[in-house]
């Protein structure tokens, strides 16, 4: 791992991410201190067992001080009440960035309790799986993964550090806007999360023969949506919650598609479902091309 001149890096947080960045910074020979905080004293153990990081702390104040790098991992709603926690035992010139799934609803957050000598960078990894929990972590999760960040009003230097940090760990970093990353995840992973929640909600609901046999004879688009909706509930709840207008607003565009596509059905205009399926499939094509499938 290159020298990113960060002597000590802090994680609140030891979820799938958190334990995540911990286990990629090891593996990579990181030279920084990672130390490590979750309020749960059940995860803290696991993380000791499993050896996730140098120190496993007791507090929150603990981990984040002399930290050069602070990183959120905690579900989007929670990111205030960590913040105003750590907000006075931060180290001058500290970076904190976050790996929150909505970039608005953190930066509005926590922003304003930032103190004038750090600096906030929020950062979003478009990597990760439908596990949660340190035993959910692994080194590899954000190779070759992109890892969006919101530079804001933080110096160069900063950012410069924490891309340095980010590419050390196997990912690809790419700066943003938050409103525009909320509108793009709005589409590429909210609007799916929904829809997998919803079909396997109606799977749900159906009579019991019925259901019993949607499981018993799950085939593979079933099973795709099953994955997705096995996703932590406190995590997308707060999604949902903190990305409301963009979600709306795509969930509105694909409301109209759907409508178009049941009407093709009904008048059994098969040129226009042919047309879409073969536009479909050529992006699932780019996105292999891009290295981005599993
Ligand atoms: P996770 O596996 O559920 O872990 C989150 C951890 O944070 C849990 O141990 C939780 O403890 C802890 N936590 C919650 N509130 C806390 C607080 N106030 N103080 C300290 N610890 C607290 O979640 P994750 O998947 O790692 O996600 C972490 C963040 O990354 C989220 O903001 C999520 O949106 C984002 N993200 C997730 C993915 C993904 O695929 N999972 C991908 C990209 C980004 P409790 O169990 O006690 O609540």
């Amino acid at each position: 791992m290159t020298d990113t001149a960060l002597s000590k890096v802090a994680i609140i947080g030891i979820g799938l991410i958190g334990a995540s960045v911990a286990l990629a910074a090891r593996h990579r020979k990181s030279d920084c201190h990672i130390a490590l905080y979750d309020r749960d004293e059940a995860v803290r153990k696991t993380a000791q067992g499993l050896n996730i990081g140098d120190e496993i702390c007791a507090d929150s104040a603990a981990c984040v001080a002399d930290a050069d790098l602070v990183i959120l991992a905690v579900p989007v709603g929670a990111m205030k009440a960590v913040m105003s926690k750590i907000k006075s035992h931060l180290k001058q010139g500290a970076i904190i960035t976050d790996t929150g799934s909505t970039k608005r609803s953190v930066i509005r957050d926590i922003g304003p309790l930032i103190p004038d000598n750090c600096h906030l960078i929020a950062g979003h990894p478009l990597a990760g799986t439908e596990f949660s929990g340190p035993e959910a972590g692994f080194p590899s999760l954000f190779e070759g993964r992109y890892w969006l960040i919101i530079p804001g009003e933080a110096p160069q230097e900063k950012v410069s550090q924490l891309e340095q940090f980010l590419s050390a760990l196997g990912a690809m970093t790419e700066q943003m806007d938050a409103e525009y990353h909320d509108r793009v995840l709005a589409l590429t992973s909210h609007l799916p999360h929904l829809i997998a929640y919803t079909i396997v909600g109606t799977a749900t609901d159906l009579e019991q023969d019925l259901k019993n046999d949607v499981i018993r004879f799950s085939a593979s688009g079933f099973r795709d949506f099953t994955r997705i909706a096995a996703s932590d509930p406190v995590m997308w709840r707060d999604v949902f919650i903190n990305n409301d207008e963009a979600i709306l607003e795509m969930l509105q565009r694909f409301n109209e598609d759907l409508s178009y596509l049941q009407r093709a059905i009904r008048w059994k205009e098969g040129d226009k479902l042919f047309e879409l399926f073969s536009r479909t499939r050529d992006i699932r094509r780019s996105i292999i091309d891009a290295g981005q499938d599993s």
